[in-house]
């Protein structure tokens, strides 16, 4: 947008406008001017709210512990933070941003600058730009001090009461405040009123623009998820009003606004992407309800090495099912909540968040494998040592613990080997269990299983497994 917007005919009013304007940022010129609400915390509240939401919201979402993720993720939000309008900036801000291993398409902020990027946001994002769109509306919900502005109205009716009705400022599914005391996550479940999700599109693409982005694609990022159902199944938009209006109202804007610079770096993101999508399916924030699994916050908040693992591992269920692996050769039951991935030789089976990948190997932290190995060995400690020698060799740190403890597996006589290692993707000390016996051709059936040290639930659930093993040869 220009000065040509206004003609001669208007006179000296408009020459007077003209003047003034043109002292002002171009993209400043004719886009919706917003106010603040009146708010009778201070910013310092918002700050202080939002801190004590954060640290509850880190209990009950699962954070994702890629450093390089988190990294890329932290410079998009950083640059739309730069771009906040200075009337909207407040220095005791604390903008930052962390990556929930949750496959819905959401994101929410907290009061005073602490986010939440879903997973499933970014994977279903076509752009960058789609994704930045969401990352700026959630910042305008902060900017414009919407969690406070509600609560000052909300008391005022005497609908709010404390602070999960503050900080609870978010996107879910559901608006009731009936509803609050039973939810999973009470702390998120109000709902902004229409004219504060409209300011935040109008804001958030105000932002974009700022800072380069084309705000257009805060709008095609609703038409994404309306693609991919993500309207009905507690998503971005079951949360906020009409994707049509606001589809509409949001390019209305854009072309009132002039885009700075452009950013777009679509490798970046399409890296990010598939790196996402190399650590399998994400829990929903409804299974991550119900699993009523809390993070503890110090788990959650250490620096993680890059190419870590997902966030958390679910525990292992107390349900088992029956599968047969090699043809039937093999019977096990393993917990329900596990999967089963083919990797070479080896058939694993794995809890969500269970492995991950590091220095383009896939890593395992949690699970058990199976496999069958060649030897011209009869001797089955033998045959077992050159089992240990080939795993040492993608395992540096491998170490044996002791000798070969005679047990029985599958009825038949085997040996426990165990070891002790450090984990190539999150440098934790783990335990790695070998379990090693004969089949009846000579070769060497062995199970591995490995879990961080302390692990006590997997210990438990690796005793079952192997209890339960036939083998049919
Ligand atoms: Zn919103």
């Amino acid at each position: 947008m220009t000065g040509q917007l206004l003609n001669k005919r208007q006179g000296l009013v408009a020459w007077l406008t003209l003047v003034a304007i043109s002292l002002m940022p171009l993209s400043a010129i004719a886009q919706t001017q917003i106010k603040l609400h009146s708010n009778k915390y201070s910013t310092a509240d918002d700050v202080k709210l939002g801190r004590q939401a954060a640290q509850e919201a880190e209990q009950q979402f699962p954070i994702l512990r890629d450093q390089q993720v988190q990294n890329y993720v932290e410079r998009v939000g950083q640059r739309l933070v730069d771009a906040i309008p200075s009337q909207f900036q407040h220095p005791e801000f604390q903008y930052y941003f962390k990556v929930v291993n949750a496959r819905d398409i959401n994101a929410f902020a907290l009061p005073g600058g602490p986010m939440y990027v879903n997973r499933g946001m970014i994977e279903a994002a076509k752009t960058e730009g789609e994704m930045a769109g969401v990352m700026a509306h959630e910042i305008s919900h902060v900017a414009l001090r919407h969690g406070t502005a509600q609560a000052t109205k909300g008391q005022k009716y005497g609908l709010l009461a404390g602070i999960a009705g503050i900080a609870g400022t978010i996107l879910s599914g559901s608006s009731q405040v009936g509803q609050l005391a039973q939810a999973p996550f009470a702390v998120y479940l109000l709902k902004f009123s229409r004219e504060y999700e409209t300011e935040a599109d109008v804001l958030g693409a105000q932002i974009m623009a700022r800072a380069g982005y084309d705000p257009r694609d805060l709008a095609h990022m609703f038409q994404t998820i309306e693609r991919q159902g993500g309207g009905s199944s507690g998503g971005f938009l079951s949360s906020h009003p009409s994707p049509n209006d606001r589809y509409a109202r949001i390019n209305r804007e854009a072309g009132l606004l002039r885009v700075e610079g452009t950013q777009r770096d679509s490798r970046e993101f399409t890296a990010t992407q598939q790196r996402l999508r190399g650590y399998g399916r994400a829990p929903s924030m409804q299974e991550i309800a119900q699993s009523g699994q809390r993070y503890p916050a110090g788990e959650n908040t250490g620096n993680y090495p890059a190419n870590a693992p997902s966030g958390r591992v679910e525990y292992p269920s107390a349900r088992y099912q029956n599968v047969s692996i090699f043809n039937g050769g093999v019977q096990v039951n393993v917990p329900n909540n596990w999967r089963q991935i083919n990797d070479g030789n080896s058939v694993w089976f794995v809890p969500e968040g269970g492995y991950g990948q590091a220095n383009g190997q896939r890593v395992f932290t949690h699970g058990a494998s199976f496999g069958v190995g060649q030897t011209n060995n009869r001797n089955l400690q033998r045959a077992t040592e050159e089992l240990i020698n080939g795993l040492a060799q993608g395992n540096n740190s491998l170490r044996m613990n002791g000798g070969y403890q005679r047990t029985t597996l599958a009825g038949r006589t085997a040996l426990l080997s165990t070891l002790s290692n450090v984990n190539e993707a999150t440098g934790r000390q783990e335990n790695v269990r070998v379990i090693t016996t004969q089949l009846n051709n000579g070769q060497l059936f062995y199970m591995v299983a490995v879990a961080p040290q302390g692990e006590r639930n997997f210990e438990t659930a690796f005793n079952n497994i192997f209890r339960s093993v036939r083998i049919n040869d």
